[in-house]
């Protein structure tokens, strides 16, 4: 029986023998800490092609809420937007979806700035210090007249 020779341990490299019922599917041996290990990987790479999946999951999850859920926290300059506009004019999902949006644009600007920054550090000195925050400006408070009007 083919399935029954042992091979090395995906996780410690250590030679085993598979569980029969297994067969050649088996990667890991038995020890507890490579079969944890092994999951962990497995569930790793499952999120990474399914980058989606818990966000997605998320705000379904919100949306089936009786009453329109807290607005997401969303980290600056997104938290000063007015979202409650947002809620009523989108929906409980489609804001979340936006401000979901919003974070995953936000981070990839930051991350690549962050590598800019590194190969320059002159560009500090060109950039306005709140060039990001210029771009969205709150809304001005009520009695100065409406800007959605
Ligand atoms: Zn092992």
């Amino acid at each position: 029986m083919s399935d029954a020779r042992k091979k090395p341990c995906c996780i410690c490299r250590r030679w085993f023998q598979p569980d029969p019922r297994i067969g050649v599917r088996q990667r890991a041996c038995r020890n507890p800490d490579c079969q944890v290990a092994r999951r962990r990987k497995k569930q790793k790479q499952w999120r990474e092609f399914n980058p989606d999946y818990f966000i997605a999951r998320r705000i379904l999850d919100r949306g089936k809420a009786d009453r329109a859920p807290e607005p997401l926290r969303l980290p600056p300059p997104l938290n000063q937007l007015p979202w409650d506009i947002a809620q009523f004019e989108f929906g409980g999902k489609g804001t979340d979806f936006i401000g979901v949006l919003g974070t995953v644009l936000l981070r990839g600007a930051q991350s690549q700035f962050g590598a800019y920054l590194t190969d320059s550090a002159r560009v500090s000195d060109i950039l306005p210090p709140s060039a990001t925050q210029s771009q969205i400006r709150p809304v001005a408070p009520s009695g100065c007249g409406d800007p959605r009007a």
